[in-house]
């Protein structure tokens, strides 16, 4: 029997909506999802074998409790067999971690870039790190399936070209085609591969791999340059040219300092690491602040404790732009910890209480220094897994 291209996407699209939903409500059993789907039973049942088959799924006996017979078969998102690829490329180097379907990490490693943070090998480091990491997989029995990369700055995902990272240097680049050339004649040649902005990145790991699903959803990524990534109805907001969720660039302050983008008084220049830093130690990033708080220095303290108050307005911005039922905090500056995020705090609730509303949930993400790397992994997941908004792959025949 001949299929149609239809009848190919028609059967990913169910194939697929198993996963989403196992991966959602795990233990559903073959009649559960079924009736979840609007799917036949014996179409679920062929669609599952084929999924245990590739490695998709799982299933788990229960033992049989005498009189109520034999129960139904729980199935699960195998966290085993198959793998994404996850790779940050950012001011503090390039980070590569494996993680299976479930987001727990198999393996990583890092590098810093070189002093001239020159693009192209730095594109060459990350492949070289990606083959790596991939050599330590237990292959055959894992496979990898997908790759994905989060880039500090404006990304169109559909060309795997990044617009700017302002912070790098870089403008007009294209990551995408560059790492497929650079993983041609490699096992990862033909992987599927993904990318996207890294604060875009990070909110699609807190949606792929958290069972919380409230929504929208807003990832704050904050350290030398300050950006959003922002999931509604379980859809990543991209914007027309992938610019969506530039919130380091709105501003906060007419005649404010000078941004990384030329503007003045953007976010990222009222609450970025350079505004906690005196005139001349810009550059010192997270350690300088720690190191002049320890320090207790009265000038640093206030500082930090400006660049939370106007993190708490951009917050505050972002709750009445999008009424977010979640919002997580990522990137380095999250480290500082009170002396930074209690005063963001108190000024999102001053600004709640003035309006007579409830502040929204704001947590800190679960994964830390990893957060860009295994959002990039999801974001191979989240876009293998949505055949209908996948028109991004990039590369598959390299
Ligand atoms: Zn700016």
């Amino acid at each position: 029997m001949q299929f149609t291209a239809d009848q190919h996407l028609l059967k990913d699209l169910n194939r697929m909506a198993v996963v989403r939903q196992l991966s959602a409500w795990p233990g559903q059993s073959r009649a559960a999802l079924a009736e979840s789907l609007q799917l036949t039973k014996s179409t679920v049942s062929g669609l599952v074998k084929e999924l245990i088959h590739e490695g998709w799924l799982l299933e788990r006996e229960i033992v049989a409790t005498g009189e109520l017979g034999r129960r139904p078969t729980p199935l699960f998102v195998d966290p085993g067999r198959l793998v994404l690829l996850g790779a940050e490329l950012g001011v503090e180097g390039v980070q590569v971690v494996a993680t299976s379907l479930t987001g727990d990490v198999l393996a990583r490693a890092r590098a810093p870039l070189d002093a001239g943070r020159d693009a192209p090998l730095a594109l060459m480091r990350a492949a070289r790190l990606l083959t790596q990491v991939y050599a330590r997989l237990d292959t055959p029995s894992q496979r990898v399936i997908g790759i994905g990369v989060g880039l500090p700055g404006g990304v169109d995902e559909q060309r795997g070209h990044l617009h700017f990272a302002h912070n790098l240097g870089w403008r007009d680049l294209p990551v995408g085609r560059l790492l497929v050339e650079h993983l041609r004649n490699t096992p990862l040649q033909g992987v599927p591969l993904f990318v996207q902005n890294d604060a875009d990145a990070a909110a699609l790991g807190e949606l792929e791999f958290s069972a919380d699903g409230r929504d929208p959803l807003i990832y704050l990524s904050l350290g030398l340059g300050v950006g959003a990534g922002i999931v509604v109805e379980d859809r990543l907001l991209t914007g027309a040219h992938g610019l969506a969720g530039e919130v380091g660039h709105t501003t906060l302050e007419i005649d404010g300092p000078r941004c990384s983008c030329g503007r003045r008084g953007c976010a990222e220049a009222m609450i970025g690491f350079r505004t906690m830093l005196p005139p001349g130690e810009e550059g010192g990033g997270l350690a300088g602040i720690q190191r002049r708080l320890s320090a207790r220095q009265p000038d640093s303290t206030e500082a930090v404790a400006r660049a939370g108050r106007y993190l708490g307005m951009l917050l505050g911005n972002l709750c009445a732009a999008y009424d977010p039922g979640r919002i997580v905090l990522g990137g380095p500056a999250v480290e500082i910890g009170a002396p930074f995020l209690e005063h963001a705090f108190r000024t999102l609730e001053a600004y709640a209480s003035a309006a007579g509303v409830s502040p929204p949930l704001v947590t800190l993400s679960r994964f830390g220094v990893d957060a860009v790397a295994v959002g990039a992994a999801a974001l191979a997941r989240y876009r293998l897994t949505r055949p209908l908004i996948a028109a991004s792959r990039l590369a598959a025949a390299a």
